[in-house]
């Protein structure tokens, strides 16, 4: 028997690699942040409050404050622990302010609307 499989292996076996080094940086980049955020922050959802545990701790996301997931500060500070259900409610408000911004698709709706003034009530939230 030869000991073989040298032309054959080290091509399917590194593809293997490349693909599996790709999806473990992304994931590890993912865990890494989320991973920080958990232990910086009180396992809360910033606005329910509810308080999750070990056995519910994977319905609690970390938010990213200016949607940008490249954005992570060691400090901590753009990101922001959130339930699954206010994550999602958090990122529909977020797209659909940006829907107005991009408007014309959306017809004259927007004449009528004041941007400036739901500004003004977030910023008041938020702070
Ligand atoms: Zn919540
Ligand atoms: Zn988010």
């Amino acid at each position: 028997m030869p000991t073989g499989k040298k032309k054959n292996g080290p091509d399917l076996e590194r593809l293997d690699r490349v693909v599996a080094d790709a999806r473990r940086a992304q994931h590890a980049r993912e865990q890494s942040y989320r991973g920080r955020a958990l232990k910086l922050y009180p396992w809360i959802c910033g606005r329910c409050a509810r308080e999750f545990d070990h056995t519910s701790v994977q319905e609690l996301t970390v938010h990213h404050k200016d949607h940008n997931h490249d954005n992570n500060p060691p400090d901590g500070s753009n990101w922001e622990l959130l339930c699954i259900y206010c994550h999602d409610n958090e990122h529909q408000r977020y797209l659909d302010q940006r829907g107005i911004d991009a408007g014309p698709t959306k017809g004259t709706a927007q004449a009528t609307h004041t941007p400036f003034a739901d500004l003004a009530s977030l910023l008041k939230k938020d702070s």
